[in-house]
């Protein structure tokens, strides 16, 4: 007989003492949907459950001084246990700001790992030692300092889920969106024509199909030389150079 998890593309485990936070994306969309489809496997596991603490607490002193707390390093490694023990040969992810920036171009091999086991640092962080042997890799979501993993393991799962197979119904919108080719997308309208005196342009309703695509990739080429310069630095075709000319003589900075 067919087990109820065959056909789960990745399994993620998550390591965080607010295990609530993560109703945001098992509970609302894309995700959600992921999840009721058995496509993704999203859980979680709460260090102050494994707190021998009376007070069940999850902090302890930094030695040699200085502000702020750790997570305790005896809950911690006992969850991590807990969670290889349920996922084996899972990837450790450790969300910290002192890791590799997370892009979209790196989804893809996260996606081929299968399972992964984030854990979501609090406080100052988590002691040197758990990272040394248990973490595979530090991820970081952005050069900003965090209160805590959980946004950032929330941010990654998101992405990551909504590439895998099934997951997102149009694959097209998938391979048209920012950062897709290295170009933000489009400008995108929809109904009403006319709202407030402010109308679609001309060009998205003519029908005409190859107008529109130039129309499109010259903005697309437009908006990312405007916003996001440093996107641009592969070589750009013959047409996309000349849209790009076209686009920066209409729109003089
Ligand atoms: N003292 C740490 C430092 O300076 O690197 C920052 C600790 S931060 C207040 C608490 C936790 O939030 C970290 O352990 C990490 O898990 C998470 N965090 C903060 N910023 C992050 C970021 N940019 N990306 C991923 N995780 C982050």
């Amino acid at each position: 007989m067919k087990k109820k998890y065959d056909n789960t593309f990745i399994w993620f485990k998550i390591i965080t003492i607010f295990p609530e936070m993560f109703r945001a994306i098992t509970h609302y969309g894309v995700t959600n949907k992921a999840i009721k489809k058995n496509i993704i496997n999203i859980d979680c596991i709460n260090p102050r459950d494994f707190s021998k603490n009376k007070y069940k607490s999850i902090d302890d002193r930094p030695y040699g001084g200085g502000p702020g707390m750790l997570m305790s390093v005896e809950p911690l490694y006992l969850s991590i246990q807990h969670a290889k023990s349920m996922l084996k040969n899972a990837f450790i992810i450790y969300l910290s700001p002192q890791g590799k920036v997370f892009q979209q171009n790196h989804i893809e091999q996260l996606i081929n790992k299968k399972k992964i086991i984030f854990i979501c640092g609090r406080y100052e962080g988590i002691d040197q030692r758990i990272i040394d042997n248990y973490v595979n890799e530090e991820w970081s979501v952005g050069n900003y300092i965090l209160t805590g993993g959980e946004l950032a393991a929330m941010i990654m799962i998101d992405s990551i889920s909504r590439l895998i197979p099934g997951v997102i119904k149009t694959k097209k919108s998938i391979e048209e969106e920012t950062f897709s080719k290295n170009l933000l997308d489009y400008p995108n309208y929809t109904r009403p024509k006319i709202i407030r005196n402010k109308s679609v342009p001309e060009i998205l309703l003519s029908g005409n199909h190859n107008k529109i695509r130039l129309w499109r990739l010259k903005q697309s080429l437009g908006k990312t030389w405007k916003n996001r310069p440093d996107l641009l630095k592969n070589k750009l075709t013959k047409e996309e150079k000349i849209l790009l000319d076209e686009f920066k003589k209409e729109h003089k900075k």
